[in-house]
């Protein structure tokens, strides 16, 4: 008999509940991967991420090789081929016990069910865990029994919750006779069918190793400061863990854990602690909205009077905001960075995101796809999220009259163009007022396009919008306020 642990987006060693009570059952361990080509098609993720994940899996199986345990990684096409896979599987290897942690969203919970059909047919029971969330997306409901949809309430419910709760991640397994790594044939096949510029990789380190190099990192030097840097996308001054978390290369326990252990260590950390605390729960938020609310897996707005707004289809306008040719310094710097590195920062995914929704009234819909191709870690649930909010049709939401100024947005956050001139070589020559604003002085950037739309009146377009939405019910169809905008 065999207990197998079932990889999905935990791809580590330390921290791993999965990985700990497999160990623990005392029975031989083996650990499997199932690689889904046809759902990274169907979902366009991001050639940097298949990367990632395919690299990360190769720094895997040498841990868990170095532990004792075999990793086979096993091509199954798509979803639809896992529930045979792993049947087969656990029959050739005599499996009894699957351990796995717990995936939310709608497509994975479909499949996690199918597999449990299958595997309960063949006697095998099957064990799952909440280990990619700190709190388990079903705990936490409101007074009247319903999920959170506000995020202030669920946050204070959700640090009571683990102030009851404590993570307490297992220690990883310790060492048994180790086992000869071997290079996994489909990985490599995988690896190798893959174009991912070089450049592109040169801004990132997969693996759990380098995963908590970051961790300790940003802890010792980052943390204390991080409410007063995160919001200036030219300082180094948020965490970049995001693809870890989104990959499970790294424990969302340990990095709670580790900020509560630095603020308790020295006060001045504090501040910045609590503030980063804040993000993980964002993080929670999202999933469990994700998992209470899974129609929005079919693209729906969380706003039900939303749907009936008539985005624009302007593939022209889409095209600029995707290449960064908007004319704005600061979206244009911002979808440079996301194309160039495959990761953007945080204030600059709003304010990207407001412009595609706001300015260009362009679905968020296209954004999220937009972003899904090119990020390293496009994860549903926060892309998803993200961009409700910023376009107002999804949970606690930004209001729809709330629209960031890209001129005012660019002032406050990059002042001296710092991170503009880092990726918009064309408006080296400027400086103060032109900066963010060029087309005040279009002779000292001759190369850089104008502005596609204006920012004047953006806010009553879409007020309108909103407003005729809401009343017309979708009815009468055409929204005159937003065909009106100015794009030039
Ligand atoms: C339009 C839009 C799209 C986004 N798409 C994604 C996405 O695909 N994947 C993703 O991980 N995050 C996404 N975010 C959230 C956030 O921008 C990134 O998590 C953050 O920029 C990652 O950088 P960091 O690791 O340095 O974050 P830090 O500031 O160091 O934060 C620590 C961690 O908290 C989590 N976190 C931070 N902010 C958020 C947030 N607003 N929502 C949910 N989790 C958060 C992340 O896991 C992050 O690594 C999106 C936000 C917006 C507005």
């Amino acid at each position: 008999m065999t207990a197998l642990v079932w990889y999905r987006n935990d791809l580590r060693v330390h921290d791993h509940q999965a990985l700990a009570a497999a160990v623990s059952s005392g029975l031989p361990v083996r650990a499997l991967y199932l690689l889904c080509p046809g759902q990274w098609e169907a979902h366009q993720v991001a050639p940097l991420r298949r990367w990632y994940v395919l690299s990360s899996l190769r720094e895997l199986g040498q841990a868990l090789a170095a532990l004792g345990i075999v990793l086979d990684v096993i091509d199954c096409g798509d979803f639809a081929g896992v529930p045979q896979a792993l049947a087969d599987y656990c029959r050739r290897h005599q499996v009894s016990q699957l351990f796995c942690t717990r995936e939310y969203p709608l497509n994975e919970l479909r499949r996690d069910r199918a597999v449990a059909d299958v595997l309960g047919g063949l006697g095998i029971a099957l064990q799952g865990f909440d280990d990619s969330v700190l709190v388990p997306p079903r705990a936490l409901k409101t007074g009247q029994g319903t999920p959170y949809t506000v995020f202030t309430p669920y946050r204070r419910r959700w640090q009571h919750y683990l102030d009851e709760h404590p993570p307490a991640p297992p220690a990883r397994p310790r060492k048994r006779e180790a086992v000869a790594f071997r290079d996994d044939n489909s990985l490599r096949k995988a690896l190798a069918a893959l174009d991912v510029p070089a450049s592109l990789q040169a801004h990132w380190q997969p693996g759990e190793a380098a995963a908590r190099r970051r961790l300790q990192g940003f802890v010792r030097e980052g943390l204390a400061g991080y409410k007063a840097q995160r919001d200036f996308p030219a300082q180094a001054g948020t965490s970049l863990l995001s693809v870890a978390l989104s990959a499970g290369t790294l424990s969302v326990q340990r990095c709670y854990l580790m900020a509560r252990e630095a603020m308790a260590r020295e006060a001045d950390t504090e501040e910045g602690a609590l503030v980063w605390i804040g993000e993980l729960a964002w993080r929670d938020f999202y999933r469990q909205i994700m998992a209470n609310f899974p129609h929005l897996a079919w693209g729906a707005p969380f706003r039900e009077e939303t749907k009936w707004l008539q985005w624009q289809r302007d593939e022209q306008c889409f095209q600029a905001w995707c290449e960064g040719r908007t004319g704005y310094p600061l979206v244009d710097a911002a979808m440079r960075q996301l194309n160039q590195t495959g990761w953007m920062h945080n204030r600059l995914r709003m304010v990207t995101a407001m412009f595609l929704t706001k300015h260009l009234f362009i679905d968020w819909r296209w954004g999220e796809a937009y972003f899904m191709r090119q990020l390293l870690d496009g994860d549903f649930a926060a892309n998803n999220g993200g961009w409700q909010w910023s376009a107002s049709t999804g949970t606690d939401a930004a209001p729809y009259f709330r629209v960031f100024s890209p001129i005012r947005q660019s002032e406050r956050f990059d002042p001296d163009g710092v991170f503009i001139k880092q990726y918009v070589p064309e408006l080296h020559g400027l400086t103060g007022k032109a900066l963010h604003q060029p087309w005040l002085a279009p002779m000292l950037a001759p190369d850089y396009p104008s502005p596609i739309v204006q920012h004047e009146g953006v806010r009553e377009r879409v007020t309108a919008a909103f407003q005729q939405a809401r009343d017309i019910g979708g009815s009468t169809g055409i929204v005159e306020a937003v065909k009106n905008r100015n794009c030039i």
